[in-house]
């Protein structure tokens, strides 16, 4: 099938241009974003960059597409890293486990497992497969023999198998990091000893040396994959060999996504990634969030504060995915509160009499929305337009809702979320109906005496100049 356009520009690394996203196998998007090291709790940060990867997929579906998305879990093989992300020191996985004393899988597992959680937590779509590098190691093999096969790469003296970067010619086209800028000094590896034929190629497969944990037996002795040849073959494995689009944060740009790039590239023959996505950073009270900086802010915080998760979320919506963005806890606690006006006002204007819906009105905010999210994810500008939708009084109740509704399955802010009617019991129903009533026969007396009926039976009601509206006593 030939190539399907889809009317959605988002800025891509590599052309630096606002481009449009294709469906190459003209049926569904395919979508790789790269996943957690799991060594620790991804902080709210992390989750930025993950809830990236979301807001794109849902968007592809929203504009009447499928899409199939392919989430790593990185727990062998990250090394750690200096600030200008050179590899120095143990793996982050292996490291942990020393430290907490317990095997590097049962790290790996709990973390992943915590990841999980968090994005549920942040209503975020699960992807297809979440590929594990551990159980890819076949694969990753097979792929570095490929390279040595066509001199892409070869195996140093240390027993570990080097890219040969000076055999891929445009190195550099994601991040402009060109191989003749990059200065011997620069550390890419950990193993910087002379077993490398230039001071740029990195490690695809590393020996062991006198590592036992997390260590795989190959044709070139036993040892570890590199995290670059881990997201070449996962990618390429799960998505038949053609990226649509590939997401990551910023600091992913280089090495990882220009050493993935030459891997992928140079082992297919073609462009692997069509389309390079790089979310901005976090900063939490101005710095960027990192465990280094000691500033790091859990979704777990989040919630032990009494806030909802999902008011992280509408925080991010509310800055462009490539600012910076500084959050602090008065942002959340101001976005906790307008998601918890906007359920109530949805109950509210659900429940009004009069259930006359503006189709044409409602349709058209809907088209200028999906316009906006296409035009490189412009989420805050929709927050906005939101925020004056609320306010609105020419617009019914029941059209605002149903805006609202739609609009959901994009923003997923659980905003229907406390619609408890199919809860309501009969006699709490018919309470209600009465009540109703009695207000529009202005027979306030019997209102009042329903009302504290209806908080006999935990249902709590309140008038508004829209009507009626009630919720559940907690
Ligand atoms: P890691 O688990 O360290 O491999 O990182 C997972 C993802 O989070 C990567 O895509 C990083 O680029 C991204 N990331 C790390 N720190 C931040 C931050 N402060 N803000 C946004 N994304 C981040
Ligand atoms: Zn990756």
């Amino acid at each position: 099938m030939s190539e399907m356009p889809t009317g959605i520009k988002i800025f891509d690394t590599q052309s630096r241009t606002n481009k449009e996203i294709s469906l190459s196998n003209g049926q569904y998007a395919r979508v790789y974003c790269c996943g957690p090291t799991v060594y620790r709790d991804a902080h709210v940060g992390n989750l930025r960059t993950f809830l990236l990867s979301d807001l794109i997929t849902k968007l592809i579906i929203f504009n009447g597409f499928k899409v199939k998305v392919i989430q790593n879990i990185t727990d062998v093989g990250h090394m750690g890293e200096d600030f200008e992300g050179n590899e120095v020191g143990d793996d982050k996985v292996v490291a942990e486990a020393k430290k907490e004393k317990i095997d590097p899988f049962i790290i790996a597992r709990k973390y992943e497992d915590l990841f999980h959680q968090d994005l549920a937590r942040l209503n975020i779509e699960p992807a297809e497969v979440y590929p594990r590098a551990s159980e890819e190691i076949e694969g990753m093999q097979e792929l570095i023999a490929g390279l040595i096969k066509s001199s892409h790469a070869y195996v140093g003296s240390d027993k570990s198998v080097y890219f040969d970067a000076q055999t891929f010619p445009s190195y550099g086209a994601i991040s402009g990091n060109k191989l003749d800028s990059l200065k011997p000094g620069h550390r890419y590896e950990y193993h910087d000893d002379g077993a490398k034929k230039f001071h740029a190629d990195w490690a695809l497969w590393k020996a062991a040396g006198d590592r036992t944990t997390m260590v795989w037996d190959s044709p070139w002795g036993i040892g570890f994959p590199g995290w670059h040849i881990e997201c070449s073959a996962m990618s390429m494995h799960y998505l038949n060999k053609k990226v649509d689009v590939h997401i990551g944060g910023i600091d992913l740009r280089f090495p990882h996504h220009e050493n993935e790039r030459a891997q992928s590239n140079a082992a297919s023959g073609d462009e692997v990634v069509d389309h390079w996505v790089h979310g901005e950073h976090l900063l939490f009270e101005g710095r960027k969030m990192s465990k280094s900086a000691g500033n790091v802010v859990l979704l777990q915080d989040v919630i032990d504060r009494g806030f909802d998760p999902l008011a992280v979320r509408l925080c991010f919506l509310e800055n462009r995915y490539r600012s910076q963005m500084d959050l602090s806890w008065e942002s959340i606690a101001a976005a906790d509160t307008t998601i918890k006006r906007w359920r109530k006002k949805y109950q509210e204007w659900r429940q009004v009499q009069d259930a006359h819906v503006d189709t044409t009105a409602a349709d058209k905010f809907i088209a200028d929305v999906i316009a906006d999210l296409n035009d490189d994810l412009d989420t805050p500008r929709v927050i906005v337009k939101l925020r004056s939708l609320e306010k609105d009084e020419s617009i019914s109740p029941m059209t605002k809702a149903n805006i609202f509704e739609k609009l959901d399955e994009f923003f997923s802010l659980g905003i229907m979320r406390g619609d408890k009617k199919a809860e309501l019991s009969d006699d709490a129903q018919k309470l209600l109906d009465a009540r109703n009533q009695a207000r529009q026969n202005k027979d306030f007396k019997l209102s009042d005496q329903l009302r504290d009926e209806l908080a006999l039976l935990k249902i709590r009601v309140s008038d508004s100049p829209e009507g009626q509206s009630w919720e559940v006593i907690p």
